[in-house]
């Protein structure tokens, strides 16, 4: 443990520990899997709760230079982290804002025609993206509505120009569902349309689990989340990605239990005579999702415990009973996530993905962060110091 991570535990009791070259590792690990392509990193909720500032300016280092993020101001806190870098915005511009696009350099991916008529009032150059739904039915323009929206766009008159056509799986984490090849279909008529009014328009398909389809899915440019930061984007075999984060807390408080009574709001746990039961200070309000409750566990010196009781707000209690050897202690860290206990274990545990794990943490809990020998403390939510 570095002094940074220690001095966070004794004063927070927790530490959520960020390991920036894991994702230049992963980052160059899809890298190697897309040929001639490019990865963008999408970066969106703070880079799913990591921090997208000191993330996107680890992956500048490393050569990235095309960013996703969801909301006009996530974009606008980013521009001055990636310098020139492309900032692509997923929702698109709303009827007050399109100039704001352009001031910031940013480029709006237009998902409806209102956003087109929005984008097009503010009559100056501007690249866009399209969004074509292929099956999500979430964001973009129906295929059969393509030849429209081309027209809509007026390519001889107007100054906007559509730099990339992009769509996006709803099922690319299940290898074989059929949908997949039928958004690849579709999506490669969308594109053919295009490219004959906009010619050297880029293509993007793929999010993290979408590259590991296979090259016929991928696009021009991937668009990675999830892999980058170490949730495993092939959820039917090991997790090729390496681990990034760690979410670490310190016994606060041991109870010896010598007659029987319950643990936690409810009364929802008994433990037997000769329990011993350790408060660790991380509850939901950090992130550790109340669903954890009586179901999840924690690693105390390599062993896994069960979470016993109802989590809290502010704290958690886990049974210690079963470790033979090594007397815990106050101040003894504990793994809720950690090498033997990842973010997708976490998630089954409660129920829900690693993306939902992930972007809860982080509100409360300091972060330490690692860039090679580097190691620095985030002072203000996502700038470190
Ligand atoms: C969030 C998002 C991504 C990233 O997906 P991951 O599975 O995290 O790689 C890509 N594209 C769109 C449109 C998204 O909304």
């Amino acid at each position: 443990m570095t002094p940074e991570e220690d001095h966070a535990l004794r004063r927070n009791g927790a530490v959520l520990s960020i390991d920036l070259g894991a994702i230049q590792r992963n980052y160059a690990n899809l890298r190697s899997r897309v040929g001639d392509g490019t990865i963008a990193a999408v970066v969106k909720a703070d880079a799913y709760g990591l921090g997208a500032v000191p993330v996107s300016r680890a992956l500048l280092e490393i050569g990235c230079d095309e960013f996703f993020v969801a909301t006009l101001d996530e974009a606008i806190a980013l521009r001055r982290a990636v310098g020139d870098g492309l900032i692509y915005v997923l929702n698109g511009p709303s009827d007050i804002d399109a100039d704001l696009f352009r001031k910031n350099n940013l480029i709006p991916i237009i998902n409806n025609f209102e956003q087109l008529s929005e984008i097009k009032k503010i009559n100056s150059s501007l690249d866009i993206g399209i969004h074509i739904d292929t099956g999500m039915r979430r964001f973009g323009f129906d295929v059969q509505q393509v030849p429209e929206v081309i027209a809509a766009i007026e390519p001889k008159k107007s100054q906007i120009k559509p730099a990339m056509v992009l769509s996006h799986f709803a099922c690319a984490d299940e290898p074989d569902h059929p949908l997949n090849r039928r958004q690849r279909e579709l999506f490669g008529k969308a594109l053919t349309q295009f490219s004959k009014v906009f010619p050297g328009i880029r293509s993007s398909l793929a999010n993290s689990s979408g590259i590991f389809l296979g090259g016929e899915f991928l696009g021009d440019v991937a668009r990675a989340g999830a892999a980058l930061y170490g949730i495993n984007p092939t959820p039917s075999q090991i997790n090729p990605m390496d681990s990034v984060v760690r979410l670490r807390g310190r016994i606060a408080q041991l109870r010896f239990v010598d007659t029987l009574k319950t643990v936690g709001y409810g009364s929802r746990y008994l433990p037997s005579r000769g329990s011993i039961i350790a408060t660790i200070p991380i509850g939901y309000a950090d992130g550790l999702m109340r669903s954890l409750s009586n179901r999840g566990c924690a690693v105390v010196a390599g062993k896994s415990v069960p979470i016993v009781g109802r989590i809290s707000m502010d704290s958690v209690m886990i049974d210690l009973s079963s470790l033979s050897e090594g007397h815990p202690s106050i101040g003894t860290p504990v793994d809720l996530i950690g090498p033997d206990c990842d973010i997708d274990q976490m998630a089954a545990h409660a129920g829900t993905i690693g993306y939902e794990v992930l972007t809860g943490l982080g509100q409360r809990i300091p972060k330490v962060y690692f860039n090679g020998k580097r190691t620095f403390v985030a002072t203000a939510p996502g700038e470190p110091s």
